[in-house]
């Protein structure tokens, strides 16, 4: 049966990201790890400083991460080889405990789940850091999770150069089916632009976190965790404040320098979601287009057929 949330609520399930999303995009954690993963490159490939780092960035451009460029091009890079060294190094205690967060969290009466591109290690690590429990999480979509076939599952299909991250359609999806509930009920969390389009595109309602201004596919904007409740109370069954200042027409220009931390590389469109993917509407269902496969896949989470073909 389809879980519905008891409260007079629009959402029936929160889906989380946790990187700059449960915790503020300040704290040092992505610099050191773009620091950790150019060295990784250095160490494993002799490659020069500028160099790992302007891979590093063109990995990322093409095939939504350093892991997936380097596993999609060929290499036998192992992902906890990978993952031990970029994020097994990280400085953990710049993530302070929230205690608040932990409150909030508590306090959403929907199914919630975690849903995060890194590895279980370094989610655990994170929310130990935070003073968050896994278990007030109703399920986890990590990477593990979302590439079996990476770790000698072999009942799963997926090729095996194919690395699934948000936001591939497969990962959205992935996210959808732990989610378990309409779509257009869920309400998907992430500080990550590009990531919010492809969960629009896949018909989530979305949040922007870590912004001010709402970018076009987000259904919400909100400067941190911390003011969730504020910014969506209709997560508790209250009735959303309309803030001109948090709509995305008004002052652009002064709103320009808030938006200079965005990634450079992100080119946010609701129909873009890699290189290697675009989703296309045409009529009243959701195409996915790959340029090499053939794939019709239907999930009961989706209220449209996702059709994959070359
Ligand atoms: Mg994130």
């Amino acid at each position: 049966m389809a879980f519905q949330c008891p409260v007079n609520s629009p959402f029936d399930c929160l889906l989380l990201d946790l990187d700059d999303t449960l915790y503020p995009g300040g704290t040092g954690i992505g610099p050191a790890l773009k620091r950790n993963i150019d060295e990784f490159l250095m160490a494993r490939f002799g490659l020069a400083a500028d160099r790992a780092a302007a891979l590093r960035v063109e990995l990322f451009r093409t095939h939504g991460s350093t892991l997936a460029g380097l596993i999609a091009l060929g290499h036998d890079v192992h992902p906890d080889e990978y993952h031990s060294y970029v994020h097994g190094r990280l400085p953990y205690d710049m993530i302070a405990a929230d205690p608040r967060l932990a409150a909030l969290l508590q306090s959403i009466p929907q199914r919630k789940i975690l849903f995060t591109n890194s590895d279980r290690a370094h989610m655990k690590r994170a929310l130990e850091r935070l003073g968050i429990d896994e278990a007030c999480f109703d399920d986890v979509v990590c990477f593990e999770t979302m590439n079996p076939h990476l770790f000698g599952d072999a009942s799963n299909a997926t090729d095996r150069t194919v690395v699934v991250l948000k936001p591939s359609v497969h990962a959205i999806v992935a996210g959808m089916r732990a989610a378990g509930t309409n779509p257009r009920r869920t309400l998907f969390l992430d500080d990550s632009e590009r990531n919010i389009a492809a969960g629009k595109a896949l018909g989530l309602r979305t949040a922007l976190v870590g912004k001010r201004v709402r970018s076009k596919e987000a259904d919400y904007a909100l400067e941190s965790i911390g003011s969730l409740r504020r910014a969506i109370p209709e997560i508790w069954g209250g009735v959303a404040v309309v803030d001109d200042e948090l709509q995305p027409d008004h002052n652009v220009e002064k709103n320009k320098s808030m938006r200079a931390d965005l990634d450079a590389v992100i080119q946010p469109t609701s129909i873009q979601l890699t290189d290697r993917e675009t989703v296309r509407h045409d009529s009243d269902q959701l195409c996915v287009v790959k340029q090499s496969k053939s794939i019709k896949c239907r999930t009961s989470h989706v209220s449209r057929v996702l059709h994959v073909s070359s």
